[in-house]
């Protein structure tokens, strides 16, 4: 069994619903063991599209490394993503492995560590919330350490609205 996390992207759509829905669809592929809360961030790369929801689960799973990725570009196609769009464009849904155990591995489909985990803030700051303390295979500094090298003021705490939530206002 290998401990993996998973980033969670989405800025079309429902974007909340679609963490959610993603999440669900993860527990086919393994367990989900623990989630980090849903920041709400600028976009990156193209900077002119609306902003993103992130997340980052821990899943334990069976799976190996590709057959892993082969499942969560399925889940993304699912989802409705739009593969002929533009890299760092919108999307309902990106799946990106992060870190799997220990691994490190570098094939033509396949980089792990992810490799923009350490420049990405919103990344970083979910998967702090989960394994701060978690050495980066490759660079040999902890998340805690790569978070504070980057800028991390366009990453913003979301509030997800639940019927619970909504309930008590009633
Ligand atoms: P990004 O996730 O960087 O915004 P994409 O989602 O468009 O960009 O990913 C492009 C390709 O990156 C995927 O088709 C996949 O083959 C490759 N890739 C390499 N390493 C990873 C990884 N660790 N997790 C997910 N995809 C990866
Ligand atoms: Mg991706």
């Amino acid at each position: 069994m290998a401990t993996v996390f998973i980033a969670l992207g989405s800025n079309l759509g429902d974007r909340s619903a679609n963490l959610a829905a993603a999440i669900g669809r993860l527990g086919d592929l393994g367990l989900v063991t623990r989630v980090s809360p849903v920041y709400e961030t600028e976009p990156w790369g193209i900077t002119a599209q609306p902003r993103f929801l992130n997340q980052v689960v821990e899943l334990q799973t069976d799976l190996p490394p590709h057959t892993l990725l082969r499942h969560l570009k399925a889940i993304e196609t699912a989802m409705g993503r739009e593969m002929a769009g533009p890299r760092y464009g919108p999307r309902s849904i990106d799946l990106d492995i992060l870190f799997y155990d220990d691994l490190v591995l570098t094939s033509y489909t396949l980089t792990v560590p992810h490799p923009r985990l350490c420049e990405r803030a919103f990344v970083l700051v979910p998967l702090a919330d989960l394994a701060a303390d978690r050495v980066h295979p490759r660079l040999g500094l902890t998340v805690r350490e790569l978070l504070a090298r980057v800028d991390r003021s366009g990453v913003q705490r979301f509030n997800v609205q639940t019927f619970s939530s909504n309930a008590s206002t009633l």
